[in-house]
């Protein structure tokens, strides 16, 4: 038997021990090759008479990955392209199936099998030791299913195996919400059988096996009871009765994966092991013909890790590390800046206009890893260490050797003016300022730092300890090196970059600001707030649009409108925002941050929408309320139409960016695989007619730019016309 991706190593007793190791590759993932070789092992461990058990276990620090994605994308976009309707449904399914009814083979083959399981064991790799008979595991090592968070779910034989072991009600939780579990609690609940340090876990293993144990899953033995009941037991009911209620709320229905996966656990445990894998496959061949998987695969897993690789870094720049930074300001967003900054092990200079606010920053991080260390989540020694690299201090003279700034100081020119010509005197050659400025344009900013090429907008999203997204702001000036430079801090926060031109509001916040401004363009129409936000929510946004512009708090938003007014002058058009926003902010209610907005918020924590919300119904709230399909198409298709005029003035020129920066900025509607994402499955025809319905009714928000209708006149795709921008290191 030859293998690609597996040794084999057969003792003096029988026990053949495959160690996963793939050629070229520092973690174990599961590809068409790997089913290959396990198929073979399968026959093996069966037909060889010298076997008398195996042990499945790994060569490298982790177990298995799961899946190799990009090639499941891959397969998805390439299977039977040229194949129509049942044929291509079969071709899928005889795919999806070959994993499933190889581990049923191995599960059957009527000698032992056990799981040596060294390290993490994720998606697919944690499958593969489902369907061994017994597992034991390193301590520590973390152990999970995390398909959902791409529109999958765990479809190695996951959603029937899990419940079996650990009942339905932690299976389901497991499952849906992908985050690993710990070897110690899987033990407790029974999804393995032995916690063991890692270097003992083969020969933990091999002693299992001779011991003598039977060759038989627990379903598969007579009397099998599944744990907590299946559907039809009295506490397997309950459980049932609740989840598709509980999974409902949560994903508004718009996850077919959650879906799926409910109704492979509900259908599958109430037959045998065979008919349930069947089951599992077919729903997991129809998930994959569905856009949502194929869409959130494609940005939240395939471009985003080509984005963090530094798939955008121009031509001629290479990769290079950054050492040591200087944060401006030890504000909001400038102590976020240095706390993961210093978490990526990155030195810090925090400067403010004091050393006792610069202390204030400092002492953000410091209450940050108090929490954590409290929560044992980090070593006090560690905490230490990371608050160690953060220098608090007024002397700008400590920038001499930083390789990059950031400025996050107060939004306003010549405070950032006199700045950066601090900053500019002890700058050393070649270091990148960048600032943080959410609204003024980065070309002009850039007139008042030394070197304009070196200067780049590095636009953080708040609270910055939790946003993944950083857009970087490209003014005339700045160069491919100052690019390349904020791609390597941003990569080396752990951050995703995307590369964007100079606009007001650049990319992300011009977007957003649409969803916002049709929130309060319906309240100004006279829908109920409630519509309103529960629109948005069911629309698959992660808040309602009113509660966002209470975050971001409404004095924000009103010195938005100030200086966009005072900018744009007489080719300033009012809006129906602007009435709303006055009044509110004339009001004093400034959003969540003084306890009123368009929520009243109680001390304890619970909010209530204000219920003298009505006042800014023009000709009062509507009788008849429209359906919520409207306000979920007007909250889409604005920003969607935004992020297209986007595209269409070069502002983002990568849908892979426009898409991933929807999803990680502002958390559009991440089953749509993002703003583009959704306009290429609905196809730019039938968008353009629907947003053509949307502007007679609702107005100029809805006017589409020209590349749309050129789009749809060709019938063309934004992936298909702007392709992904190449670039040597993509
Ligand atoms: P903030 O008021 O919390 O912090 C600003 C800090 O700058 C303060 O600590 C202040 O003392 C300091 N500062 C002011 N003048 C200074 C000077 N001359 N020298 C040194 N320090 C000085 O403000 P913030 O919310 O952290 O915003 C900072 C920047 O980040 C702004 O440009 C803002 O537009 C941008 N931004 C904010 C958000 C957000 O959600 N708050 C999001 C993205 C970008």
């Amino acid at each position: 038997m030859s293998l690609t991706n597996f040794r084999m190593e057969t003792d003096g007793d029988g026990v053949a021990v495959f160690t996963f190791d793939m050629p070229d590759a520092s973690m174990n993932v599961i590809s068409e090759s790997v089913i290959t070789d396990l198929e073979a092992i399968a026959k093996t461990i069966a037909e060889d008479d010298a076997i008398k058990g195996a042990v499945l276990t790994s060569g490298k620090k982790a177990f298995c990955a799961g899946a190799d994605l990009k090639s499941v994308f891959g397969g998805i976009e390439g299977a039977g392209a040229e194949k129509t309707g049942d044929e291509r449904k079969q071709m899928i399914y005889e795919a999806a199936g070959r994993l499933n009814n190889t581990l049923r083979a191995i599960e059957t083959c009527g000698k032992p099998v056990a799981a040596a399981i060294n390290g993490l064991a994720l998606g697919g790799g944690l499958e593969i030791t489902l369907a061994c008979h017994y597992r034991v595991a390193a301590e520590g090592a973390q152990l999970g299913v995390p398909e959902t968070q791409v529109g999958l779910f765990p479809g190695g034989g996951g959603t029937q195996r899990i419940p079996r072991l650990i009942g339905a009600m932690d299976a389901l939780q497991m499952m849906a919400q992908g985050r690993p579990v710990d070897a110690n609690w899987a033990q407790q609940k029974g999804l393995i059988h032995e916690v063991a340090p890692a270097a003992e876990v083969v020969d933990r293993a091999k002693a299992w096996i001779k011991s003598g144990p039977e060759a038989k899953q627990p379903w598969d033995q007579d009397k099998f009871k599944i744990p907590g009941g299946g559907p039809y037991h009295p506490a397997g009911m309950q459980v049932f009765g609740g989840a598709p209620a509980m999974m409902r709320r949560e994903t508004m229905g718009n996850y077919p994966a959650i879906r799926y996966m409910l109704s492979c656990v509900y259908e599958g445990l109430q037959v045998p092991m065979d008919a349930a894998i069947r089951i599992e496959t077919r729903y997991f061949a129809k998930l994959l013909m569905r856009p949502e998987s194929h869409n959130m695969i494609r940005s939240i897993f395939v471009s985003k890790q080509e984005l963090d690789k530094g798939g955008r870094r121009p031509a001629g720049q290479s990769r290079g590390d950054i050492k040591k930074i200087g944060v401006i300001g030890a504000g909001f967003m400038g102590a976020g800046v240095a706390n993961v900054a210093s978490k990526a092990g990155v030195e810090v200079v925090l400067i403010d206009r004091s050393q006792e606010d610069a202390d204030r920053g400092k002492a953000h991080i410091e209450k940050d890893l108090s929490k954590r260390v409290a929560k044992g989540r980090m070593a006090q020694e560690k905490a230490d260490a990371q608050l160690a690299l953060v220098t608090a201090t007024t002397d700008y003279s400590k920038l001499s050797d930083v390789d990059l700034v950031v400025e996050a100081v107060f939004e306003d020119r010549d405070v950032k003016a006199a700045v950066f010509k601090q900053i500019d005197e002890h700058l050393p050659a070649g270091a990148v300022l960048g600032s943080n400025t959410s609204t003024l344009p980065i070309s002009s900013l850039a007139e008042s730092a030394k070197n304009p090429e070196d200067f780049i907008g590095v636009h953080f999203f708040s609270p910055v300890e939790k946003m993944l997204l950083v857009e970087l702001i490209v003014g005339d000036k700045t160069s491919d090196h100052a690019i390349s430079r904020a791609i390597d801090f941003v990569g080396k926060i752990k951050k995703t970059p995307i590369v964007v031109s100079d606009t007001r509001g650049f990319y992300a916040n011009r977007c957003v600001m649409r969803f916002m401004e049709q929130g309060m363009s319906m309240l100004s129409e006279g829908y109920k707030p409630a519509l309103i936000e529960n629109g948005a929510r069911m629309a698959g946004m992660p808040v309602g649009p009113l509660t966002l512009q209470d975050e971001v708090a409404i004095d924000l938003g009103y010195r938005v409108l100030q200086a966009t007014k005072r900018d744009l002058g007489a080719d300033y058009v009012e809006t129906p925002v602007d009435p709303i926003i006055t009044r509110m902010y004339e009001l004093e209610r400034l959003g969540r941050k003084n306890g009123k907005g368009f929520y009243a918020y109680s001390e304890d924590g619970t909010k209530r929408l204000w219920h003298e919300l009505d006042q800014f119904a023009v000709n009062g709230v509507l009788e008849d309320q429209p359906d919520v399909s409207v306000v979920q198409d007007r909250i889409r298709y604005a920003q969607a139409i935004e992020a297209a005029r986007c595209m269409e003035e070069g502002i983002v020129q990568d849908p892979r960016e426009a898409d991933v920066g929807s999803i990680l900025g502002w958390g559009f509607a991440p089953f749509t695989g993002g703003v583009l994402s959704f306009i290429d499955t609905i196809g730019a025809k039938d968008f353009v007619a629907r947003a053509d319905e949307l502007k007679a009714e609702f107005g100029a928000p809805f006017e589409v730019p020209q590349l749309l209708r050129d789009m749809a006149a060709k019938g063309d795709t934004f992936y298909a016309r702007f392709g992904a921008k190449q670039s040597e290191a993509a």
